[in-house]
C-alpha cells in the first residue's frame, strides 16, 4: 500500500480526537520509528509503497491510537533531557516540565562548584528514572541513588540507565514507610551517608483535578505516580521533606516538582520543616512548578 494512503486513512480516523497536526506527528514519530523513514520520505517520493509486513504496525499503532493510548507507550521510548528512555504502562512518560526541575538542579550543582565533586544525589519516585538518570548522566562524578514504590517502574529505570551508560543505585522503598526506606538504602551504603541533594516529582494532581486531564493520560498513564487525595494533596511532600530534614547534609538542598495550584501551600510547608533560601519557580508554561530549598541546619 501507498505510504501516502495510510497517512490518509490516519487523519481520516483520528483527526476527531486528536486534530490534524497533532496526528501528522504521531504518524511521523510511528514511519521513523518502525520504517526508519523521516517526515520528508513522502515529499521525496510521493508514490512511496511500503510491504504488508510494514504495515502491519502502523495499522496495530493506529487501533491503539483510537482508544487513546499514548504513542510513547505504543512504540515504547520518548527523549528526555536529550537521552532515550523506555517507557510502558507502568511509568509516567516523562514530561517537559521535569526536564525543567533536572536544569535547575544542575544550575545549582553549578553554582556551588560542585560538578566535579562526588556528591550524593537521591531521587524519590523515580519512575522512568528520567530525573536520576540525566543526572547521572551530566554529573559523571555523582553517586545517584532512586528510590520508587513500583517495581515494574524500577526494571524499566534499570534499563534506562543501562541505555544511557550511568550508573544509578535503583531501591524498591516507599517513601511513606521512612523506616523502610533507611533499612532499604542502609543495604545499598556501607556507611549510611546523607545527600547533598534530594530531587522528587512525586504524584501531585488532585482527584478534583481529573476534569482537568485528558484521556489519553487518564485512561492510560499509571494513577498510582500521579494521583492524590483531595483532602491531603501535600502527603508526599510532607513525608519527603521530613526525610531530607534527617537525611540532607548541612547546606544539602531539597527540589520538587509541584502542583501549579499549590504553590503558596507547598512553599509554606517547606518554611515550616525549616528549609530556608526557598524558591518558587515557573515552568516554561508560566506555571508554579519547582521549588527548591536550602538545609541550613
Ligand atoms: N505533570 C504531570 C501531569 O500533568 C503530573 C506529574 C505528577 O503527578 N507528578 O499529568
Amino acid at each position: 500500500m501507498r505510504l501516502k494512503d495510510i497517512k490518509d486513512i490516519f487523519h481520516k480516523e483520528l483527526d476527531s480526537i486528536f486534530g490534524a497536526n497533532e496526528v501528522t506527528s504521531f504518524f511521523n514519530i510511528l514511519i521513523s520509528h518502525y520504517l526508519k523513514l523521516n517526515r520528508i520520505a513522502l515529499v521525496l517520493e510521493p508514490d512511496l509503497t511500503i510491504s504488508k509486513d510494514q504495515e502491519q504496525p502502523l495499522f496495530e499503532a493506529l487501533s491503539r491510537l483510537k482508544l487513546e493510548e499514548p504513542v510513547q507507550y505504543i512504540i515504547g521510548e520518548t527523549e528526555f533531557f536529550g537521552l532515550p528512555f523506555k517507557v510502558n504502562e507502568h511509568t509516567l512518560i516523562p514530561r517537559p516540565e521535569t526536564e525543567e526541575l533536572v536544569s535547575l538542579v544542575l544550575q545549582n550543582v553549578k553554582n556551588q562548584n560542585l560538578n566535579s565533586k562526588t556528591i550524593s544525589i537521591l531521587d524519590i519516585g523515580t519512575g522512568t528514572g528520567c530525573i536520576a538518570v540525566s543526572l547521572a548522566k551530566n554529573l559523571p562524578k555523582a553517586n545517584v541513588f532512586a528510590l520508587d514504590v513500583s517495581e515494574e517502574a524500577l526494571k524499566v529505570a534499570r534499563q534506562n540507565a543501562e541505555l544511557s551508560k550511568v550508573d544509578v543505585t535503583f531501591i524498591e522503598a516507599s517513601i511513606l514507610n521512612i523506616e523502610n526506606v533507611i533499612q532499604s538504602l542502609s543495604m545499598h551504603l556501607t556507611t549510611f551517608q546523607k545527600f547533598d541533594f534530594i530531587v522528587s516529582n512525586p504524584p501531585y494532581v488532585r482527584n478534583l483535578e481529573k476534569i482537568e486531564i485528558k484521556n489519553n493520560v487518564l485512561k492510560h498513564e499509571p494513577h498510582l505516580a500521579l494521583f492524590v487525595e483531595d483532602h491531603n494533596p501535600l502527603l508526599f511532600y510532607e513525608r519527603i521533606s521530613d526525610f531530607a530534614v534527617n537525611n540532607l547534609k548541612t547546606k544539602g538542598m531539597l527540589f520538587f516538582e509541584i502542583n501549579q495550584y499549590l504553590g503558596t501551600e507547598t512553599k509554606q510547608l517547606l518554611q515550616e520543616k525549616g528549609f530556608t533560601n526557598i524558591e518558587l519557580k515557573t515552568d516554561i508554561f508560566g506555571n508554579n512548578r519547582m521549588l527548591q530549598g536550602l538545609k541550613n541546619f
